[in-house]
């Protein structure tokens, strides 16, 4: 039935081939462009640009838009393997084009440079307030539209193409078992591909070789006060005692993290990263995808897991459907790995109503179909009112600016020119000080000595999100605040730096370096929403627990699906220490329940 599916995707793919080349020159709009019906305009003409990671470095996407339709996809990826990634980058542009999305099937034996020019196209659009997952593939069918029915048998099925997901299906076809991966969006990642920090983990070796002294203990009373301790301490002991385990496996499938850093709320440097100081998710997800690809994991892409099916009680499957095709995925065990549901406005307002227009730093597809799915099934929720918001946030594009910025010193200002608070306070006392200046917005303001020690800032400029000026009083003009009050605070905060007191708000971190090499910049921020803490309850197999306190069996769960790992705040380096070991706890699970 595998060979059936493999079968159909080269035909749905040979077949959008096609209608690629037969309407290229058309003018006409494509088939799901329904603004032009009312009148309405779908996009912001204008030509925006996004870069994600390919195999050999950035792979860049520009993107013309004009009222109503994708205009033009162009791509660059100058060191994509020739042979192997070229082939994505002749052939997706154009299909995207054709599909008016980005909901198209990678290239086979192409999946990274596919995924990283997926990924840059989806941010260009991002860029532009296009709301991506509901651009819904144009038909390129002559046939009725009618779906076809498939049914597919397997032995165990991950729901997620994100990082727990793909953890627990390396370990999972490591073993020897058939698995198959559905995911959703056109590109495998969520919102670990977006992650920049990097992985808590205590007791090392990278900590031992560099004479680090840390404890699981420490990890977990860090854990649990960073969660305002309304965490589950038996999840949390997992993940401390687990943490140095999974850097060792990380390893052992070619993704070591060597450097290590101090990260906030934690008590000791344990945060490890990828060698060089790159972003930690685009390092990880390139490195699951190679992993899944050598062990030749089916990651059905485009494929939403609608429902679980069950049997007496027991999860037995999954419904999941494609553009084309509707499947019955038979397994004896699923795990779920859907994310969170931080890109899902309606329902984070309805646990948390006054994140009602907050915008999302999530990956479109986190919008909580998982723990919906496992709750139709009895699933118990829990935590699900705490989510957690970063205070800044550029409000256009959703580009998170790093608490690094702040840490290195950058100051925040109103519109009036002024500081109002410690820059470094928790995440969410400073996003309700924002919230309470004039327009809930602010400035971050910092100079060239900020931007030449901190790489995070380029990808701020070249996102187009900064604002420049030679003295402050030039860039006060331009984010039109009045030149003398910036300048005067800029004279106070300077002071402060140089003496090491800030009388004013009696900031303590981050006052290393003062503000006066120019050219100085600016970024408008608000909060938005960056973490969803709740979701379905497991233990610590994670086994998913019903709503009398019973493990649902065949139905195991990892990552921001989950619930009570990080109780009421997520401290930095979590998400990924998170991923990497209940993703594996869900598959030694899920292994064991079907008796491998
Ligand atoms: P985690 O960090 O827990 O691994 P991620 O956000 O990185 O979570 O990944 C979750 C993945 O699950 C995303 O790629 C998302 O698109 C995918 N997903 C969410 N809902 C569904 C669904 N209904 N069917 C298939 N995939 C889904």
């Amino acid at each position: 039935m595998k060979k059936l599916t493999a079968l159909l995707m080269v035909f749905i793919f040979t077949f959008m081939l096609i209608g690629c080349s037969g309407n290229r020159n058309s003018t006409e709009p494509a088939d799901n462009q329904t603004a032009g019906n009312t009148g309405d305009t779908k996009f912001k003409a204008g030509t925006y640009e996004g870069t994600a990671k390919g195999l050999g470095g950035d792979v860049v996407a520009t993107v013309v838009l004009s009222d109503n339709k994708i205009e033009e996809i162009t791509v660059k990826g100058d060191n994509e393997t020739e042979g192997i990634g070229t082939p994505a980058l002749e052939i997706l542009p154009g299909l995207m084009v054709e599909k008016q999305s980005v909901k198209v099937d990678a290239i086979s034996g192409a999946t990274v440079t596919s995924n990283a020019i997926i990924e840059a196209v989806t941010k260009a659009l991002e860029s532009a307030g296009v709301d991506v997952a509901s651009l819904t593939p144009a038909e390129t069918e002559t046939g009725s539209g009618e779906k076809t029915e498939e049914t597919i048998d397997t032995d165990v099925v991950v729901v997620g193409a994100g990082g727990a997901g793909m953890t627990a299906a390396i370990e999972l076809k490591s073993a020897g078992v058939n698995v198959i991966i559905v995911e959703k969006m056109p590109m495998v990642g969520g919102n670990t591909v977006r992650s920049s920090g990097g992985m808590n983990a205590a007791e090392t070796k990278v900590q031992k070789s560099l004479e680090v002294e840390d404890s699981v203990e420490t990890f977990i009373e860090d854990t649990m006060a960073g969660g305002h301790n309304l965490n589950n301490r038996e999840l949390v002991t997992v993940l401390a005692e687990n943490s140095s385990d999974a850097v060792d496996w990380l390893e052992s499938i070619g993704a070591p993290l060597p450097e290590l850093s101090f990260s906030g709320g934690a008590t000791n440097k344990r945060i490890h990263r990828p060698a060089g100081g790159g972003d930690v998710g685009t390092y990880l997800v390139e490195h699951f995808t190679a992993n899944l690809e050598k062990l030749g994991v089916e990651v059905m892409l485009n494929t939403e897991a609608t429902e679980l099916i069950t049997n007496e009680g027991a999860v037995t499957g999954i419904k999941a459907e494609s553009a084309n095709v509707n499947y019955t995925i038979n397994a004896k065990a699923v795990v779920l790995a859907t994310g969170g549901f931080g890109a899902n406005e309606e329902m984070y307002t309805e646990y948390k109503p006054e994140l009602k227009g907050y915008v999302t730093t999530n990956a479109p597809g986190a919008t909580g179909d998982g723990i919906r799915m496992a709750e139709a099934v009895g699933a118990k929720l829990v935590d699900m009112e705490q989510i957690q918001i970063h205070p800044t946030v550029e409000q256009t594009t959703s580009i998170l600016v790093t608490e690094s910025v702040r840490g290195g010193g950058a100051i925040l200002v109103n519109q009036s020119g002024k500081r109002f608070t410690d820059e470094l306070l928790t995440r969410d006392i400073v996003s309700a000080a924002i919230n309470k200046q004039e327009g809930s917005y602010a400035y971050i303001i910092f100079d060239q000595y900020l931007r030449d020690n901190l790489a995070a800032v380029e990808k701020y400029v070249e996102g187009g999100i900064t604002v420049q000026g030679n003295t402050i009083e030039e860039l006060a003009a331009r984010i039109d605040v009045e030149p003398a009050v910036l300048s005067e605070t800029l004279k106070v905060w300077n002071t402060a730096v140089a003496e090491k007191k800030d009388g004013e708000f009696g900031r303590e971190t981050g006052m290393e370096n003062d503000i006066t090499k120019g050219p100085f910049y600016a970024i408008k921020i608000a909060p938005g929403v960056h973490h969803t803490m709740g979701g379905v309850e497991i233990n610590t197999d994670a086994e998913v627990i019903n709503t009398d306190g019973e493990a649902i069996q065949g139905l195991f769960a990892a990552g921001e699906v989950t619930g009570g790992i990080h109780g009421g705040n997520r401290i930095g380096g979590n998400a990924v220490a998170d991923i990497v070991v209940f993703g594996r706890v869900a598959a030694a699970s899920a292994l064991k329940y079907i008796g491998q």
